[in-house]
């Protein structure tokens, strides 16, 4: 299978059609439809068994309309920006109104910007992303200040980019597909810093700002399932999985398009082999990850009644990064399974297994079912500054690499669905609960406002 992966593979014309051809597929959107019935030709080609689609509503629908901005006073200058997805639309004669500099948006940049936060456009200044801890951070602070924002009566908030060069890019902090509370602007960082420079001198800077994003009641999307029956215990299955969703300034080639691909060829590696696994293998693409993993939360829930027979989810969504070993997601229970699991792929050095457990990426929701999970952990290459970016495109991703990380998802998925042995139980409730305590998740959810959904199991295991 490692010699199979490396080889001559249909991965980069995969990667190709999906990012250029079909382009940036946003949940809800035709596009994304379009990528939904690409993944169904692209799996059946790949051998397997059996390809079908699974319906799923998400709440809100939304696309960016001619958004734009004009610098009132002192001068008039050129400023570029996207908005942020799922904002809500500026009223339909814009925003006129003083941009206030809130600082880095911290309860400190509030006091000082005092009453004249009301109804004006708060600025939030931010660093370089550089690292995967800046990027769970750069969440959790937004959340917080768009909360002082709305108390502070703001209008809107204008984002200074986290990325160099006029760089845009967008994402939501919602994480149940729901609307964001203020209409939000992510702002080139050197125009963000312009303005910023006139308000430090003293300066008053006002702005007219048009954002007339469509918004749409609930939309239908798909999640595409594909399955290689296992040949001892077919009703016991691993997951892999990737998000077929993605966002639209770029083509989604890193997040996650390159992850699609490569699973495709994960399916076509395995079913070339000749050999079938011991239980079932499904390759799932999840749509609606970028708006609260609500792809993967649907499919959990019509999946419930099977959780119990499913082995682990397999989750990759770091770009094309080196896969160095895998997350799981709190799992003490089940790494020294998991290593001797892997004992195959020891060259290929993988054995970074660590128990973080966050609410990144499709895995969560198998976490909250208390079902094993494993988050592909990557070495970050060049994911950061392309992240949810204009520049996230197929000229980004090292083939090289993906083929080298397709071998570790077909052998990691292999020896999964063919041990003697599952690498771990289902957790019940009660002990999924102490798995949120000892992580710190139920922290993050509480903060991210998502612990009523668990608490009534709208996501999560049923008591
Ligand atoms: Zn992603």
């Amino acid at each position: 299978m490692i010699q199979s992966a490396l080889g001559p593979s249909p991965l980069e014309e995969n990667l190709r059609y999906l990012t250029d051809t079909i382009g940036g597929r946003v949940t809800g959107s035709p596009v994304a439809d379009r990528a939904v019935g690409w993944a169904v030709e692209a799996l059946h080609h790949a051998g397997v068994d059996e390809v079908h689609t699974e319906k799923f509503t998400i709440p809100v629908s939304w696309s960016e309309g001619n958004s734009h901005i004009e610098i009132l006073s002192p001068e008039p200058f050129p400023v570029r920006m996207a908005s942020i997805g799922w904002s809500p639309a500026t009223p339909a004669d814009g925003i006129t109104a003083n941009i206030i500099d809130v600082g880095a948006g911290n309860d400190d940049g509030f006091a000082k910007a005092g009453a004249s936060v009301r109804d004006a456009i708060v600025l939030v200044h931010a660093n370089f992303l550089v690292t995967w801890d800046d990027l769970v951070n750069e969440y959790n602070l937004d959340k917080e200040i768009i909360d002082r924002a709305t108390k502070a009566g703001a209008a809107a908030i204008f984002w200074m980019s986290t990325r160099p060069n006029l760089l845009l890019y967008r994402h939501t902090s919602a994480v149940n597909g729901e609307l964001e509370p203020l209409p939000q602007a992510v702002l080139a960082r050197e125009d963000a810093e312009r303005i910023a420079r006139f308000l430090a001198a003293g300066q008053k800077v006002q702005a007219h700002f048009d954002m007339p994003n469509h918004i749409g009641g609930p939309a239908n999307s798909e999640n595409v399932v594909a399955e290689i029956r296992g040949r001892e215990k077919p009703d016991e299955f691993v997951l892999v999985g990737a998000h077929l969703d993605s966002w639209d300034l770029g083509t989604g080639a890193l997040d996650d398009g390159c992850n699609v691909a490569m699973i495709i060829d994960a399916a076509r590696i395995i079913h070339a082999s000749g050999t079938i696994p011991r239980r079932s293998i499904r390759f799932v693409f999840f749509t609606g990850e970028e708006q609260g993993m609500l792809g993967s939360a649907a499919y959990a829930h019509a999946h419930r009644a099977e959780l119990d027979r499913m082995i682990a989810a397999v989750i990759f969504d770091s770009g094309v990064g080196r896969i160095t070993g895998y997350s799981l997601g709190g799992r003490k229970d089940i790494v020294s399974a998991v290593r001797a699991t892997l004992e195959p792929l020891k060259p290929l050095d993988v054995m970074d297994l660590t128990l973080d457990a966050g609410m990144d990426t499709d895995n969560f929701d198998f976490i909250l079912e208390g079902v094993p999970t494993l988050e592909a952990n990557q070495e970050r290459a060049n994911y950061m500054l392309n992240y949810h970016a204009a520049s996230d495109t197929f000229d980004k991703v090292d083939f090289k690499e993906l083929k080298h990380n397709a071998a570790i998802a077909a052998v990691t998925a292999y020896a999964l669905a063919d041990g003697e042995e599952r690498i771990g139980s289902r957790q019940s409730r009660a002990q999924i609960e102490e798995l949120l305590k000892q992580t710190g998740l139920d922290k993050e959810m509480k903060d991210a406002g998502f612990w009523p959904l668990w608490e009534k199991s709208d996501r999560g295991r049923e008591p």
